[in-house]
């Protein structure tokens, strides 16, 4: 049997490399060859000790193996989507795969061991989440299509941001930085708030045209002051998850004013009449992007090459994945790139 390298959490703040059955294609079920794995929050199962060999959803690389004739071949370079959906149902028909409740076993499905997390040599994935990557892009930029720009282009989407608004975002981590570039695309003005220095200063360099400490008790007056009339942003993109974020988006947005959640996070506290009805506020919840927006991430990331340069702040080998791992920890990064074959 052959095997490959995959990264396992073995305990509080600790992981190792471990041997895992290489997948085999089956049906529609091609297998890639993983050359990209981009960091997201698996740093929080190395933190907390969740034990397990299932890190990671990011990831784009080569098509290595198929079983027969289906929509891609060996060779192709191609963004690895995330979820396993069912590919029929009304809402994967409609694009919008990421909601699929009929999510097959593509495990037993395929009658593979192992082979669905991205933190990994190798993939098995069904032909139609494998868009293939524009030949104008690296598969390291097409790998920034993931959870780097993906979210934030999703709820932009969603919220029909232009460049007459004003935009709040909230949170400054890989997300949120790619909000500040998918913002600044679509020609936006933008006021972004963290609270690491590290991260603050890289929402400047991406064209943030001001840049908020969450810490700073005057955040709220400052992005007032900042809008045109003083009554508040236009919209807000909320990839922090946080309470206070939460509070900071509503109290700024103007009336009729639009939020996008796109940060995981728990309950925060809604006023009904001074939040929502006076202010005839709309939340719209997004988690990622439909399956026909991947053409148009592609685009922006062409057209923001240098950009994605600057969001791209550290590449490791998968092998030193632990020091990834710490160095997420202190929020001075951008987006991680892990590299399974060094
Ligand atoms: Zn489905
Ligand atoms: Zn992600």
């Amino acid at each position: 049997m052959e095997t490959m390298r995959v990264v396992a959490i073995t305990g509080e703040r600790a992981c190792a490399l471990v041997e895992r059955p290489k997948p085999r294609p089956w049906g529609w079920y091609a297998v890639v060859r993983i050359l990209v794995a981009p960091m997201c929050t698996e740093y929080k199962a190395y933190k907390n000790g969740w034990v397990g060999d299932w890190l990671g959803h990011e990831a784009a690389g080569v098509v290595e193996e198929v079983a027969g004739p289906c929509r891609v071949k060996p060779g192709d370079r191609v963004l690895v989507l995330p979820q396993n959906p069912c590919g029929g149902c009304e809402l994967c028909l409609s694009g919008e795969y990421v909601l699929c409740q009929d999510e097959p076993n593509v495990l037993e499905l395929t009658g593979n061991a192992y082979g669905t997390s991205t933190y990994s040599q190798f993939i098995v994935k069904a032909d139609w989440q494998l868009p293939r990557i524009p030949d104008d892009l690296t598969i390291e930029e097409g790998s920034m299509a993931c959870c780097a720009l993906g979210p934030a282009f999703g709820a932009m989407r969603l919220t029909g941001l232009g460049p007459h608004q004003t935009v709040l975002i909230t949170g400054l981590g890989p997300v949120g930085l790619g909000a500040v570039v998918c913002a600044k695309d679509a020609g936006a003005r933008v006021i972004a708030v963290d609270g690491a220095p590290f991260r603050q200063a890289l929402a400047r360099e991406l064209g943030a045209d001001l840049v908020l400490d969450h810490a700073d008790p005057d955040a709220l007056r400052r992005v007032r002051e900042a809008t045109r009339d003083g009554r508040g942003v236009d919209q807000a993109i909320e990839c922090a998850g946080v309470p206070e974020a939460h509070r900071l988006c509503v109290d700024a947005v103007r009336r009729r004013g639009v939020i996008g959640l796109v940060g995981e996070g728990g309950a925060f506290e809604l006023k009904a009449s001074d939040d929502c009805l006076r202010k005839q506020l709309t939340i719209l919840g997004s988690w990622y992007y439909k399956r026909q927006d991947v053409e148009p991430l592609f685009r922006l990331i062409a057209r923001n090459r240098s950009k994605i340069r600057t969001m791209v702040t550290h590449r490791f080998p998968m092998s030193r994945v632990q020091e990834a791992f710490e160095l997420q920890m202190r929020a001075e990064t951008g987006k991680v790139l892990l590299d399974p074959w060094a």
